[in-house]
């Protein structure tokens, strides 16, 4: 009789499993549908030998100290700041958009001080920011908005900006300095020999049994245990009883060229009517050096496995009515991106993973990070 099956070995179940198995000693039985371990974040080496990430681009960047510290004890890193362009009316420019963005579209000079005031002019007030619209329109005006973000966000969501939530935009900021970093956060790094290696540290405790090309359905009241944590869809779990709460999809087109480097920067945005949304050369994410480089193509699609769930105030109404009921289930725990159906990032996904595991072991937060026995 295993103490816990864990479904899902992403981000979330590899974090609590190793917990659970680590500091409170107990059993855990982890399984995925997938053949491999580490969720979305699985990396792997191509043919060609170039390492990649089978499931698109994953940065690492987070606020959190016991983020970054718990992670640590199974993956060296190395420093990476990522940078994006946007391809717009023929040029390469910086996004998050920032002075050399706006120089570089207009032709202008402007300083920061002068790019405030050219923001204050073209912006538009907006009452009540709700919409992804609204985010951004009230900062940079509807120009800015239309070739940056308009068609990205119609390719990505299949749906206006001014039908989905503020959260989507909201999270790329507006600088009007030359900051063209994408992130700003504290701990920018990647895994030193990839995420699947450091996957494989996590999982290599003996108290964890991996089960991988098994559904949970497969197993569940085949295999004893005392308790689940699913982070799976949270729906899936009970059979869709309210319905399907919608999820995004993506399609990934990987191409190796004979060329050491293919594009100028790690990720090009598409904010156009080609059919892919950006395009990653993924050398640049994992310092690789090898003679052929790889990128992946994003084609974001309505069918296919769940990446995102749909940020809409009516999905969100959904969800609360499988979250009463996930409450009421005695002797299962959800927890992930799609165990609780919220836009996460990995840094995310651990921090609630170990939050959980706080609650069941009835420890500090704090202590839910420090190895004992
Ligand atoms: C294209 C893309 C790019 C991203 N880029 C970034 C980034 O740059 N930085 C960042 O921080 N985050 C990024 N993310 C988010 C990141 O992928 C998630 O935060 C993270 O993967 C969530 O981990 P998780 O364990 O909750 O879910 P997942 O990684 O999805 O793991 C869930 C696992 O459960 C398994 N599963 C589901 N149902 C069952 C079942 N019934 N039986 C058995 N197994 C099951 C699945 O096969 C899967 O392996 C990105 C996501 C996508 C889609």
């Amino acid at each position: 009789m295993f103490d816990y099956l864990v479904v899902g070995a992403g981000f979330a179940g590899s974090t609590i499993a190793e917990r659970l198995a680590a500091q409170a000693g107990k059993t855990v039985l982890i399984c995925d549908k997938r053949p491999h371990i580490g969720g979305n974040a699985y990396d792997h080496y191509d043919d060609a030998g170039v390492l990649v990430h089978k499931y698109g681009p994953h940065i690492f960047h987070t606020n959190s100290r016991d983020v970054f510290e718990y992670l640590s004890r199974f993956t060296a890193w190395r420093p990476y700041q990522h940078r994006v362009r946007a391809w717009v009316d023929g040029q390469l420019l910086p996004i998050p958009i920032n002075l050399d963005t706006v120089n570089g579209l207009y032709g202008t000079k402007f300083t920061s001080f002068e790019l405030e005031g050219f923001f204050a002019s073209v912006a538009e007030p907006v009452a009540q920011v709700k919409t992804s619209e609204d985010v951004i329109v009230s900062k940079v005006g509807r120009e800015l908005y239309e070739k940056f973000f308009r068609n990205y966000t119609r390719k990505q969501w299949g749906l206006d900006p001014s039908e989905l939530d503020a959260s989507v935009t909201s999270r790329v900021p507006v600088r009007t300095n030359r900051d063209d970093r994408y992130f700003t956060d504290t701990y920018q790094v990647m895994p030193l020999h990839g995420y699947t290696r450091m996957f494989e540290r996590m999982l290599a405790h003996p108290n964890i049994k991996i089960l991988l090309n098994t559904d949970y359905h497969e197993i569940e009241g085949v295999i004893p245990y005392r308790e689940v944590i699913f982070t799976g869809p949270v729906d899936e779990f009970f059979d869709y009883r309210f319905g399907r709460l919608p999820y995004r999809s993506l399609e990934f087109r990987f191409e190796t060229l004979n060329v050491p480097v293919a594009q100028p920067a790690p990720v090009i945005n598409y904010p156009n009517d080609n059919p892919y949304t950006r395009v990653t050369e993924f050398k640049y994410l994992s310092g690789q050096e090898h003679p052929k480089t790889t990128l992946v193509y994003e084609y974001a699609r309505a069918e296919g496995d769940p990446y995102y769930p749909v940020p809409q105030p009516q999905n969100a109404a959904l969800y609360r009515r499988y979250q009463e009921l996930a409450e009421a289930t005695p002797g299962v725990y959800f927890l992930g991106r799609l165990g609780t159906y919220k836009y996460y990032n990995m840094d995310q996904v651990v921090a609630q993973a170990l939050t959980l595991y706080s609650k069941m072991a009835g420890v500090s937060r704090r202590e839910s990070v420090t190895v004992h026995p």
